[in-house]
């Protein structure tokens, strides 16, 4: 079943209603079976339940559907040893889902509601068994190959035909469970002479019309035999801007971190800021600047990518113009395995949390 989306039972879904400016509120409950249940149906019957979970009456013609005019984020919640669940700084992406919902001009999702109802949906679908339980032997590798559930918070426009503003979005909020993101193979990028983002565009907001190009250009690198796409900028294309949907970091020969500096055309990763706090209360030196990709074929002793979904992801390697920049000798560099360790541990309830980033659900 290739082509399945193991989607949670239970979905929230709001609507926003402009005459009396508020939003009404359900959750489409499509059935109650059981993770475990749903397990030992045939092929065919489990296809016909998760595509009917999937099914959620939103508008099949709309901005989203013909303009990518929408928006959405991407949350994960983790199990901890002590049965607790807590989802990682979901202020962070209620903040940053209605930031993009001003930025695409449609009335924002308050930040309360979608923390709220984040927690609620994993309140709903976890009795049903579809929250993985913690393993042990996921601290065998420090939690880099462990299961999480991933909430997806989306908007959608009202049903329309002509291009316009939306102003009665909804906002769903649905879930599945991901293990790890990057398939294992080689960890090799290679700069892409697309281009992300533009200027005054719309790269430091998650929208839906931004991804298009991010898919051309992963299969483009995929292609040529590389695991992940790396971006330069419009103008001069000579500084780095961010992997496929990560942002990226590297460690320089003086040991500074450096990460491309927050501006129109990078999306402000949680991970990204996650990273830097938790860097400098290491005491590194961290710099959010311009960062030449010349600087780092030459002086970059290590590579990560950040996101919710890779978490600190390693890179061996960079291709640019024919010649390649290997990493730490290819493998997993000092900094982001430390960075990576303290993270997930924090996620996953090992490391105590002295930040109030968990929320417990
Ligand atoms: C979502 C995303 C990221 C990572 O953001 P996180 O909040 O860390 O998950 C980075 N770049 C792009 C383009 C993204 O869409």
């Amino acid at each position: 079943m290739a082509f399945k989306l193991a989607m949670f039972p239970i979905s929230y879904c709001a609507r926003y209603n402009p005459e009396t400016k508020s939003w009404s509120e359900k959750w489409i409950e499509s059935d109650r079976i059981p993770y475990e249940e749903l397990q030992k149906m045939g092929e065919d019957k489990q296809a016909a339940v998760y595509e009917n979970r999937n099914a959620l009456g939103l508008p099949a013609v709309s901005y989203t559907s013909q303009y990518g005019y929408g928006c959405f984020e991407g949350l994960k919640a983790f199990s901890h040893k002590d049965g607790k669940i807590s989802i990682f700084r979901p202020e962070k992406n209620a903040a940053r889902f209605a930031n993009s919902m001003r930025g695409l001009y449609t009335p924002p999702f308050p930040e309360k509601k979608f923390v709220e109802n984040c927690v609620e949906f994993i309140r709903k679908n976890a009795p049903l068994g579809y929250v993985p339980p913690y393993d042990s032997a996921w601290e065998k590798d420090s939690f880099a190959t462990a299961s999480a559930v991933y909430i997806r918070p989306f908007m959608n426009s009202e049903a329309t035909i002509g291009v316009g503003i939306g102003v009665a979005p909804y906002v769903v909020i649905c879930g599945t469970t991901v293990s790890t993101y990057f398939k294992g193979g080689n960890t090799k990028a290679i700069t892409t002479k697309r281009i992300r983002a533009n200027p005054y565009g719309t790269g430091n907001i998650k929208v839906a019309s931004n991804y298009v190009i991010s898919a051309l250009a992963k299969k483009e690198a995929e292609d040529a035999g590389y695991m992940e796409v790396v971006y330069l900028d419009a103008v001069e294309h000579r500084f780095l801007q961010e992997g496929s949907s990560c942002n990226i970091f590297f460690v320089l020969k003086d040991k500074t971190l450096v990460t491309p500096e927050l501006g129109d055309t990078i999306l402000p990763g949680i991970t990204r800021l996650s990273t830097i706090e938790l860097a400098k209360a290491e005491g590194v030196r961290v710099e959010e600047r311009p960062v030449p990709i010349d600087e780092v074929m030459a002086n970059g002793i290590e590579c990560f990518v950040t996101g919710t979904a890779a978490g600190i992801t390693t890179i061996e390697s960079i291709t640019h113009e024919g010649k390649e920049r290997v990493f730490n000798d290819r493998k997993p560099g000092e900094l982001g395995s430390h960075l990576q360790h303290i993270l997930k541990g924090t996620q996953y309830g090992a490391i105590p949390d002295t930040r109030g980033w968990n929320t417990i659900v």
